[in-house]
């Protein structure tokens, strides 16, 4: 299979050898697509046709253009079954959460539908009418990560173009054919130009966030990025939406019920292979639950059955990628010598970047598997007595994303979760987003907001008109 890039509303990129690169399958580690190794050129000349589109897509009505995001949602929703294919032979998710994905993504789309960068009137009087308006900003470089190839795209293609911007899209380098392939069916109708997207092998990032005429970049992948994005905006004062990486704590108080809380906690940390920025990454579990709170997790994970997404049943694909596996894999190492490692591992004798998920627990804080991003499935599980101090452990970190707080006692739960450092606390639950709810980080998880009418307005920039009377 070889899937063409879109610029200006040409599918660009030709079938040669050097002209493209190889998409890796994570559950056979064998090539099943190609796509055009993108240049220099590519994303200069897809900026280009971004600007040129752009005067007209500003002047295009609201209704118009939320009618062509709408019809961006009939395209995933009718072909759902083949995308989500194409998707798990890249990204290796089970088949029901590519799925989902695509149930996500139209659910994301049909609400950006709805929504449109109002503006208001300040004063209205016999001296001076005065009005906020929100201007579309221009060329939107949208700059996506490995684990929602399709969803993050649209997260940034969807308000971007409801509010009246062009865009430049680079999806990450290992998943790049989803998106293509919705890109080309979607070509008929979103007008030449509006929508362009450039693949590459990690390599024209930087060209595209430096571009002059680049007026807002959306980003989400890793902090360590993040940073070297923000550097990049400078040159032109670029408008920066950093949606960047979490290391999510879950707080259990003592009077949980061991059995539901393990399960939603178990959901909330391996879905996706625990690649999710969202996810749960670290566990507190207060002493007088602690051991059965951890054979609970740790019988879950013997019950997972690994295997490739495309295979009935199967309820944890394998990690997106060789880089990945390696790096989860190194800290699974090092879980090994500070904790002990309850269940799971990874998998040997069979092709593909597979680890059955993985329960540590005596482990601290400290330790490398609980200060850093795993992004992979692997949980560690930390004993707390107090729970004042518990709240200090969870905020001690570079990250602020989302945080969870477990207890049949709510408002006690709410107290705790009120004095966590993150950009989403949930109680009693996790993982639980949606288009209308906004999405943010602290500290080093972001900067900005993403979905909601908040998230839309970081799509525009404010113009006061200003009228004597
Ligand atoms: P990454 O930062 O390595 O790459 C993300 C994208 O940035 C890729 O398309 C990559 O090619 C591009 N890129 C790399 N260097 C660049 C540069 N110097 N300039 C411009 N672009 C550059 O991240 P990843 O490994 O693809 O994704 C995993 C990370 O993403 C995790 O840390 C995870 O938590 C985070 N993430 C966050 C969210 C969120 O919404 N907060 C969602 C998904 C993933």
């Amino acid at each position: 299979m070889f899937q063409k890039m879109l610029i200006g509303g040409e599918l660009v990129g030709k079938d040669k050898k050097g002209k493209r690169i190889k998409v890796i399958n994570p559950s056979t580690e064998k090539t099943y697509a190609f796509v055009p190794k993108g240049t220099k050129k590519d994303i200069n000349k897809a900026v280009a046709a971004a600007k040129k589109a752009f005067p007209k897509w500003a002047a295009t009505s609201q209704k118009r253009r939320q009618d062509i995001v709408s019809k961006i949602a009939d395209v995933i929703s009718d072909n759902a079954e083949m995308l989500a294919r194409l998707m798990v032979k890249e990204q290796g998710k089970p088949m029901p959460e590519a799925l989902g994905e695509m149930a996500w993504t139209e659910g994301y789309l049909r609400h950006y539908a709805t929504l449109s960068a109002k503006g208001r009137v300040i004063q209205n009087d016999d001296d001076f009418k005065i009005e906020l308006r929100r201007k579309p900003l221009g060329v939107v470089a949208g700059i996506c990560p490995w684990n929602f190839p399709v969803l993050v795209p649209f997260w940034k293609i969807g308000p971007a173009l409801v509010a009246g911007n062009t865009i430049v899209l680079k999806p990450a380098p290992t998943t790049p054919v989803t998106i293509l392939k919705i890109l080309e069916l979607c070509n008929g109708f979103i007008p030449a130009g509006v929508v362009n997207a450039v693949t590459d092998e990690n390599d024209l990032g930087p060209v595209l966030t430096n571009h002059p005429d680049v007026a807002k970049i959306s980003f989400t992948g890793s902090s360590e990025t993040g940073k070297r994005i923000m550097e990049s905006a400078s040159g032109t004062i670029k408008r920066v939406t950093l949606e960047l990486g979490g290391n999510d704590p879950a707080i259990v108080m003592p009077d949980v019920n061991v059995k539901e809380t393990a399960a939603q906690i178990f959901g909330g940390a391996f879905l996706n292979a625990g690649q999710v920025c969202l996810a749960i990454k670290r566990v507190y579990a207060h002493k007088k639950i602690y051991d059965e709170f951890c054979d609970e997790l740790a019988k879950l994970a013997d019950e997972a059955i690994v295997g490739d997404g495309l295979q009935q049943g199967s309820t944890v694909g394998p990690i997106q990628n060789k880089e990945q596996y390696n790096k989860v894999k190194a800290l699974i190492k090092s879980a090994k010598k500070d904790g002990k490692i309850l269940s799971g591992g990874v998998v040997k004798g069979k092709k593909g970047f597979f680890i059955k998920p993985v329960i540590v627990r005596d482990v601290k804080d400290g330790h490398d598997i609980v200060d850093k991003e795993q992004f992979g499935p692997v949980l560690p599980v930390i004993k707390y007595s107090d729970i004042k101090k518990v709240g200090l452990a969870a905020n001690n970190s570079d990250y602020g994303l989302g945080a969870s707080v477990w207890s049949s006692d709510v408002k006690a739960a709410t107290r705790v979760a009120s004095k966590i450092e993150s950009g989403t606390v949930w109680v009693n639950q996790v993982t639980n987003i949606g288009p209308h709810i906004p999405m943010a980080g602290f500290k080093a998880s972001g900067l900005g907001v993403e979905q909601s009418a908040e998230g839309l307005e970081e799509y525009t920039q404010i113009q006061v008109m200003n009228v004597a009377r």
